[in-house]
């Protein structure tokens, strides 16, 4: 606390990110980065772009990226916004299309999901109001189906891995566009629900913005590209929600995306073939480790992401966590109603997840 802080700055309370240890080796399971490297492409665009052109600043319209991810989405340039991680991308999104103030009807989100919502919303001062997600975890959007200021959140949702069906995501965006609210629609994971995903697939919502003016698909290169060290997300949706997002960002930072970012992320967005293969490899990896932790006896969520989320017998998750970062394995505990007996476990390659089950069984077996 300082004198100097102003009353926005005392009323905030951060978000905490997962550790990023630096002086121990750890099996690292607490962050959802993709156990793969990023395309080789990827690393030959940055290399090409570190070079002299560097003492220029980047374009900050993001034209190569918009244009990459338009073709590959089959969308226009105007529809895409380029944003410093998906995080700063939702950022611009609540300040741009959720009203502040006291007076103004309450956003809503799950009770359970991406703990940055809440900080935003307090953030930029807008009102809200949690719903609960179900006794089996799941996101009912029936509930949603209420007067609000708009709605956000995940699909499929985090921590819990839960997918929504796309003509559950489609009907609430209907509802939402008479009521003239936007929805904001976080698809951070949706790369690991998709097509070969057969037990619970999740589906963009991408091809459907045409049709809603007031869906927002928000994404990020962080998991299923490997990159959550290069720090970029992107937004698609209508040409004036995308306008509005500029609106804010040129209020606050043009360049928020730098040469190397933009380089790096344009050949990732183009190499579909290689992400495909990569993370079809994770989800083989998850549905093995899903069906082992439950052979241990675990209770698991079913999953649609790169991480899945499990409670272990006869121990709670804050004894459960310490027990594995004892023995070199970091995950995430979220201490809060409902979940504190969880662990979100992030999925890694074959060999990680071979000494993620090795160790569990080790504990819960007593041998640990
Ligand atoms: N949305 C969700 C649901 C997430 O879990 C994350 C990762 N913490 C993000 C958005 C942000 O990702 P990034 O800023 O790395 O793009």
């Amino acid at each position: 606390m300082s004198i100097y802080w102003n009353d926005r700055t005392k009323s905030l309370s951060p978000y905490i990110p997962g550790e990023q240890p630096r002086d121990r080796q750890f099996i690292k399971l607490n962050t959802n980065e993709n156990p793969y490297p990023p395309s080789p492409k990827v690393i030959e665009a940055i290399q090409k772009a570190a070079g002299d052109p560097l003492r220029l600043y980047p374009d900050p319209a993001c034209t190569v990226l918009r244009e990459a991810v338009a073709a590959r989405y089959g969308v226009k340039p105007e529809q895409v916004f380029a944003g410093n991680g998906s995080d700063e991308v939702l950022a611009f999104a609540f300040a741009a299309f959720f009203a502040s103030g006291r007076a103004a009807a309450p956003i809503l989100f799950p009770d359970i999901t991406y703990s940055f919502y809440p900080i935003y919303a307090d953030l930029w001062d807008i009102p809200y109001r949690v719903i609960p997600l179900g006794a089996d975890f799941s996101i009912n959007p029936a509930e949603y189906k209420i007067p609000s200021g708009g709605v956000v959140f995940p699909n499929p949702n985090a921590p819990t891995g839960i997918p929504l069906s796309l003509a559950d995501i489609l009907l609430l965006a209907e509802y939402l566009e008479k009521q003239k609210r936007i929805f904001i629609l976080d698809e951070a994971y949706i790369a690991f629900g998709a097509h070969y995903a057969t037990k619970f697939p999740a589906q963009t919502a991408v091809p459907h913005i045409e049709k809603y003016p007031n869906l927002l698909t928000v994404h990020t290169l962080s998991k299923s590209a490997s990159l959550a060290g290069l720090r970029v997300g992107f937004a698609i949706g209508y040409e004036e929600l995308i306008e509005g997002l500029c609106r804010i960002r040129d209020s606050f930072n043009s360049y928020t995306l730098d040469r190397l970012a933009l380089a790096g992320a344009a050949a990732a967005v183009s190499d579909a073939a290689y992400y495909d293969e990569i993370n079809r490899r994770v989800i083989a990896t998850r549905e093995r480790v899903i069906e082992s932790l439950r052979g241990l006896g675990c209770t698991v969520l079913p999953s649609a992401a790169n991480f899945v989320f499990v409670k272990a017998p006869g121990t709670t998750g804050a004894v459960f966590f310490a027990a594995l970062r004892e023995r070199g394995i970091l995950v995430r505990h979220f201490n809060r109603e409902r979940i504190s007996d969880f662990l979100r476990v992030s999925i890694g390659t074959d060999e990680e997840m071979d000494a993620f089950l090795k160790t569990c069984t080790e504990i819960l077996r007593g041998k640990g």
